[in-house]
């Protein structure tokens, strides 16, 4: 069993990116500038955003961060989307999510210029990505790509079973993982809380994507000898032996699940971090895109 470790591949993708921009830098060029906006004091968001403006700093890209109070009405809101879109500093934007319930999402994302949307959440990123053209792809869809492509994981031809169908996270997995492309060529077969037999369907899979947000769902007698498991969970559980009061679990029930895999992520230290590489990765690119 091999552990994929999110710390050691965001670290290698960081450094790519990191080299790229010094280069650009060299050539008196701008660098990548990535704006986050961030509405509300949701605790979990905030370390989000924070750790993204962190990287930014770290691979020398331009970040700003707009905070709002939880009363920005939607109007606002889309009024500052509509600024950064017309900011040709602007490469990538990216609206922390979740956002108040007087806010619609949709819209939000929606206003977004397709050419910035660096979290990949817009509809006609979406429907490149579907079509197999040239799009920015979902951070963490795209996280779990870079970590299968940096371990040179074969995929070829395995039954893949994704749990979940969220627009972020499972959905765009299963038609990521069905594309003919590397990483990708599976068979895929997408769960979610109406599949009847899931227990079944992870004993066929060679690799299970576990993205339903309920933890530790995934148990060995779930999970096949040799299967990959890729762990995208994260949920706060309570634990009074952590300062911070909350334990951080996944998807997959670890201690038992692991030793039955060829490759498995922990939580944390796993999925969390290459999405954040993911997301450095669309705004290089986005940024490649505009430069043209
Ligand atoms: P979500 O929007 O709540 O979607 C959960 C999906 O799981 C839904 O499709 C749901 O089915 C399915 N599901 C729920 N309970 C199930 C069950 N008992 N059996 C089978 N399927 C079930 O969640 P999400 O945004 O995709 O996030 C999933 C998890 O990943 C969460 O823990 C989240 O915190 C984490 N996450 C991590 C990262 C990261 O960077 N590592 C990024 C994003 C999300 P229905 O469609 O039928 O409701």
């Amino acid at each position: 069993m091999q552990i994929l470790d999110g710390k050691i591949t965001s670290q290698a993708i960081k450094d790519i990116i990191k080299g790229k921009v010094a280069a650009l830098s060299a050539q008196g060029k701008r660098t990548p500038h990535l704006a986050a906006i961030l509405v509300g004091n949701n605790g979990a968001s905030e370390t989000y955003v924070a750790s993204k403006v962190k990287t930014c700093a770290e691979i020398g890209f331009e970040s700003t961060l707009k905070r709002f109070p939880e009363t920005i009405n939607e109007a606002e809101l889309l009024q500052v989307i509509d600024e950064l879109n017309n900011d040709d500093a602007v490469d990538g934007i990216l609206v922390q999510l979740p956002l108040p319930k007087h806010i619609s999402e949709d819209k939000v994302i929606e206003a977004i210029n397709p050419d910035k949307d660096v979290d990949g959440f817009h509809p006609v990123t979406t429907g490149r990505m579907v079509a197999g053209l040239p799009s920015f792809i979902p951070a963490t869809p795209y996280g779990i790509l870079l970590m299968l492509e940096h371990y040179k994981i074969e995929t070829k031809g395995l039954h893949a079973v994704v749990i979940g169908r969220s627009n972020i996270v499972g959905k765009p997995m299963s038609i990521l993982l069905s594309r003919n492309t590397y990483p990708g060529n599976c068979t895929v077969t997408t769960c979610h809380s109406a599949t009847k037999n899931l227990k079944e369907m992870c004993l066929q899979a060679d690799i299970i994507v576990a993205a339903l947000g309920r933890p530790e769902f995934v148990k060995a007698d779930m999970v096949k000898d040799g299967a990959i498991v890729i762990d995208v969970g994260i949920t706060r559980v309570a634990d009074a032996t952590k300062k911070s009061g909350f334990a951080i679990k996944g998807d997959v029930a670890f201690n038992e699940v692991a030793p039955k895999c060829s490759y498995i992520t922990p939580v944390p230290g796993g999925v969390g971090l290459m999405t954040i590489a993911g997301l450095m990765m669309n705004t290089y690119n986005a940024y490649m895109m505009r430069s043209k």
